[in-house]
């Protein structure tokens, strides 16, 4: 285990449909009428990471252990680690997860807009995913 310090359950294991390999996610917020986001901490295990998506209006995300990659269409994915913020854009095309050699958990702070929180695209396949970890 190369993971310290975690605060949080694993949690329940997210669909193939949409994540490659085991990742899992411990909801700890959901939306309603003063927060118009969810906030979760997901779990990714090595060479786990999420299909290519978009959200309609944002995503933060928070780094509290491991290491991993965030990588936004077109261009090179970017290392994140514990303590690392990412901001995402809206509608803006990315996938992100563990590296292949480290698990790695993030918080997640989701914006919803129409109740709509990402829109799911191809996964990532083997060749982007080996090129992020070269
Ligand atoms: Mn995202």
């Amino acid at each position: 285990m190369d993971l310290e310090n975690i605060i949080f359950p694993k949690g329940e294991k997210l669909s193939n449909d949409w994540f490659t390999g085991n990742a899992f996610l411990t909801p700890l917020l959901g939306s309603d009428a003063n927060n118009e986001y969810s906030i979760g901490s997901v779990y990714f295990e090595k060479g786990a990471r999420t299909n290519w998506h978009t959200h309609p209006k944002g995503q933060v995300l928070i780094v509290t252990s491991g290491k991993g990659f965030y990588q936004e269409k077109g261009k090179p994915a970017r290392v994140i680690t514990k303590g690392d913020v990412v901001n995402i854009p809206e509608d803006l095309e990315h996938w992100h997860g563990a590296s292949a050699e480290t698990e790695m958990i993030h918080i997640a702070i989701t914006n919803c807009k129409n109740n709509v929180f990402v829109d799911w695209l191809k996964p990532v396949n083997t060749e982007e995913y080996a090129e992020a970890n070269s």
